[in-house]
């Protein structure tokens, strides 16, 4: 039996890694992907990271991997299917086997919900982005789109109107969902505009994007609109599905945690985007990580 297995092996996952092997617990890390790095993989460059400016995501994820194999971290690769906890022992069910530890850090993560619109796939990191805190920058003086009417849209045409010379937010409804106090900041700028009651219909471009062709919903009408970068703001989903159905969640099925990353089960953790916080970024993933093996000792010397 294991001190710790760890569930995924993204930034917290990684960081929890090695956290776990320099506190000298007995760990395995169980990563369903055949790489780790988890959503760092799919970014072009990454900006954000302190210390490592413009790095190329797929580099990142590497080396974080390449941290924890130094120090001799264990590494998995299955799906874990359930984690459940039986008092003192904690049964995690891959479809490689089950395996048993004395304490489980989940670090699943998140997934952004996809438009589904033609071209989003071949054009994810050459113009279509998840998130506007990580790629804006690149958009500096461009004309772009953000996708959406909640808060994560409205906030993200707000950001990126900073920089970006023009932005056409897009709303498939006649009305916006995100916060009054958002709306007000969005429609004193001058520089965004909203598109209402309408889809994506097609993301155009070969190897860049070069524009987007929107249909009206109420009157069928058609509109190519030139922008260079695509913001995609419709919601994020977290990998919790049904692998611990002990641990509370909330409405939007994110593990109840606090910066101690305690879940309500003693015993089982939540590190990262699988768990409910403010910000969803690496640098709050890995100390996430890192919180969550410090939970995880405590745990082990109190239980
Ligand atoms: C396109 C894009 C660009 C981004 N750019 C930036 C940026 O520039 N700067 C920034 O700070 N943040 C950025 N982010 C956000 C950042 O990537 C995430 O906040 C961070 O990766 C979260 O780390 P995590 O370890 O919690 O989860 P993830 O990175 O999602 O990793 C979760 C891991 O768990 C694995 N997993 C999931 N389910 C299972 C299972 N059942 N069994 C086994 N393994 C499983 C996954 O395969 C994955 O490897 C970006 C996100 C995206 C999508």
């Amino acid at each position: 039996m294991k001190d710790v297995i760890i569930v995924g092996s993204g930034p917290a996952g990684l960081t929890a890694a090695i956290y776990a092997k320099r506190a000298g617990l007995d760990m395995l890390v169980i990563e369903k992907n055949y790489a780790s790095g988890g959503q760092v993989l799919t970014t072009y460059e990454v900006d954000n990271y302190p210390a490592l400016p413009g790095i190329n995501g797929f580099d990142l994820g590497m080396q974080m991997r390449e941290h924890a194999d130094k120090l001799g971290a264990e590494f998995l690769e299955a799906e874990v299917i359930s984690v459940k906890s039986e008092g003192a022992v904690k049964q995690v069910v891959t479809d490689n086997g089950t395996y048993e530890a004395a304490s489980v850090i989940l670090a699943m993560g998140a997934s952004h919900a996809r438009l589904g619109a033609p071209g989003e796939e071949e054009m994810t990191g050459m113009g279509v982005s998840y998130c506007a805190t990580c790629d804006g920058a690149f958009f500096k003086n461009k004309d772009v789109a953000v996708i959406g009417g909640g808060d994560v849209a409205v906030e993200d045409a707000i950001f990126l109107a900073r920089t970006s010379r023009k932005v056409w937010l897009v709303h498939r409804r006649d009305e916006l969902r995100a916060a009054k106090s958002l709306q007000q900041k969005l429609f004193e700028l001058e520089n965004v505009e909203v598109v209402w009651d309408s889809v994506v219909e097609q993301i155009e471009g070969s190897d860049q994007v070069e524009g987007i062709r929107v249909q009206n919903v109420k009157d069928g009408t058609k509109q190519e609109i030139a922008v260079q970068g695509i913001f995609v703001a419709v919601g994020i989903l977290p990998n919790s599905g049904s692998i611990c159905e002990e641990a509370l969640k909330d409405e939007k099925g994110y593990f109840e945690a606090g910066e101690d990353c305690a879940t309500s089960v003693p015993g089982i953790f939540a590190a990262g985007d699988i768990r409910t916080k403010a910000l969803r970024q690496i640098v709050t993933a890995v100390a996430d990580g890192a919180n969550a093996v410090t939970g995880v000792q405590n745990y082990l010397l109190t239980r």
